[in-house]
């Protein structure tokens, strides 16, 4: 039971769950969190001293005007500061409960520096949006006129879904286009449901759908439809695609069954959480439940898979990271999540190959240091000879980061211009890419990046796109 893991919450002399423990669903987490929320965020809210120098403002990419709504939200005044909230964040609601706010805005939090612990902004933000649901104040998307132009949006991930918000409040009339079946990108099927409920994306997507937004869904661009024919079809276009292709791990033994791309892990527990039929989780392939899994990465989609993993039910799951602790490239804050749930970190860990006759029964460790720095700055780690040892495993999850696809290849578009990575070419205020009226956003410009980013992002290209259909309204897309 959830309430086995209580605690004493002083100044509201109340019960409240001490942590996110493996045993507690994220449902019945959020359920009694829920009670707490308005009293929680109100005393965090009151915390805030109005310091007058908001480090925690210009650290957020959106420039969200934290001082303000926290204030509100202290004085009562919710609405008024979910109104505020709201004026430069598409998605607040996920945001607050998605941003790696230990990195961003709560990270630069003065209260935080002088060592007292920051407000928790992000937490603040989601009850505030939650509650502007809840209570009709997130109002529906009604244009005021109706335009003519047209633009086609290819990706239904933040980025995109952020710039079809912008533009439909204008009256623009909007397609977005996208290979899944389900929109929202990686907020659907990457990130999990124990971070991000699916409910609170899917009802921004029913938003933007009742406000005549069109979704074309299951279309692969440069398969199903030619890119040069959306092009024809719209006066404008943005190109939100993300990044997909997986960075694959060079060892002998990788093709060996039971070693998994995190992302084929991932979507399949989130497509088991809408009640799709998943085959590979359903005959075991992608289902850690009774294994001893190894996951491989220091990312946040490496903790994304422990994490998930623990919550299937494996019998043991260790994380193994080349660098040590300190120089993880994920949050800190989605580490100490991992450890409280009993994921085991191998810090100074690099797989040297693989073992098993058909399906992977261990992996190879070979033991790091950390040597000089490199170019970056960063300390490279080095192999210590002669230090190797086997980690059984039953199912070993690849989370080395993602690149770019292809995308002038795949969509016959070689004069669409692409960095020596491979992400496309876009100027960094406007977002056009070097092709008349084509815009670029989001992970794909970026590489793999955050989703408020995504977001500031496709709300700057809508705007340049505006100013694009005004200049040149009767100029379609050549
Ligand atoms: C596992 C995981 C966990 C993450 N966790 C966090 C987190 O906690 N917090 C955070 O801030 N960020 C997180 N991120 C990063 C974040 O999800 C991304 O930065 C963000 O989603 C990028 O948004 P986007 O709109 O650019 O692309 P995406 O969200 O990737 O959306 C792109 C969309 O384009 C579609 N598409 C691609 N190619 C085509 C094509 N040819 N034709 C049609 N459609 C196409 C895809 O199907 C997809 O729906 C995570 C990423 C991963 C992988
Ligand atoms: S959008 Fe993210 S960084 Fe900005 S205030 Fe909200 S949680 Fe913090």
């Amino acid at each position: 039971m959830a309430t086995q893991k209580m605690l004493k919450f002083v100044s509201l002399g109340k019960e409240m769950p001490t942590k996110r423990d493996a045993t507690m669903r994220s449902a019945d987490f959020h359920e009694i969190y829920r009670e707490f929320a308005a009293e929680k965020a109100a005393e965090q809210a009151s915390r805030c001293s109005q310091c007058g120098v908001p480090y925690c403002q210009s650290h957020c990419p959106l420039h969200n005007n934290i001082p303000d709504w926290l204030r509100l939200t202290a004085e009562g005044r919710l609405q008024e500061a979910y109104e505020i909230s709201q004026a430069t964040n598409t998605f607040p609601e996920i945001c607050g409960r998605i941003c790696p706010q230990d990195r961003l805005c709560e990270g630069n939090c003065v209260i935080e520096q002088s060592g007292h612990g920051t407000v928790t902004i992000g937490a603040v933000e989601k009850h505030l949006t939650d509650l502007a649901w809840e209570n009709g104040w997130v109002l529906p998307i009604k244009p005021g006129v109706e335009r003519a132009e047209s633009v086609g949006i290819i990706g239904a991930g933040p980025g995109g879904l952020a710039a079809a918000d912008v533009l439909r409040r204008k009256g623009v009339q909007v397609t977005v286009y996208d290979r899944y079946d389900r929109a929202g990108g990686l907020l659907t099927y990457g990130i999990p449901g124990f971070k991000l409920e699916k409910p609170v994306v899917m009802q921004r997507i029913e938003q933007l759908e009742k406000a005549g937004v069109q979704f074309v869904m299951n279309c692969n661009v440069g398969v199903d439809i030619s890119f040069d024919a959306i092009r024809g079809q719209h006066d404008a276009v943005l190109i939100a695609t993300g990044v997909y292709k997986a960075r694959d791990i060079e060892a002998p033994g990788t093709g060996l069954s039971g070693i998994v791309k995190a992302l084929d892990y991932l979507t399949a527990s989130n497509r088991k959480s809408f009640g799709d039929e998943v085959a590979e989780f359903d005959n075991g392939t992608l289902d850690a439940k009774g294994k001893r899994v190894v996951v491989i990465g220091g990312g946040d989609t490496a903790m994304d898979c422990v994490r998930t993993a623990i919550r299937q039910g494996a019998v043991s799951v260790k994380c193994l990271y080349r660098r040590d602790k300190a120089n993880m490239p994920g949050s800190q804050r989605e580490v100490q999540n991992a450890e409280e749930e009993g994921v085991d970190f191998v810090w100074l860990s690099a797989p040297r190959g693989f073992v098993g006759s058909d399906h992977v029964h261990g992996v190879i460790v070979q033991k790091m240091r950390l040597g000089a720095p490199d170019a970056s700055g960063r300390q490279s780690p080095e192999v210590i000879e002669g230090a190797d040892y086997t980690e059984p495993a039953d199912l070993v999850i690849q989370a080395l980061g993602f690149e770019p696809e292809d995308i002038p290849g795949q969509w016959d578009a070689p004069d669409l211009a692409v960095t020596r990575w491979g992400t496309i070419k876009a100027d960094f205020r406007s977002h056009a890419t070097n092709l008349p009226g084509v815009y670029a956003a989001g992970d794909i410009v970026r590489g793999a990046s955050l989703v408020v980013w995504a977001i500031r992002d496709g709300r700057e290209a809508a705007d340049a796109i505006l100013d694009y259909l005004a200049q040149a309204p009767a100029v379609a897309a050549e």
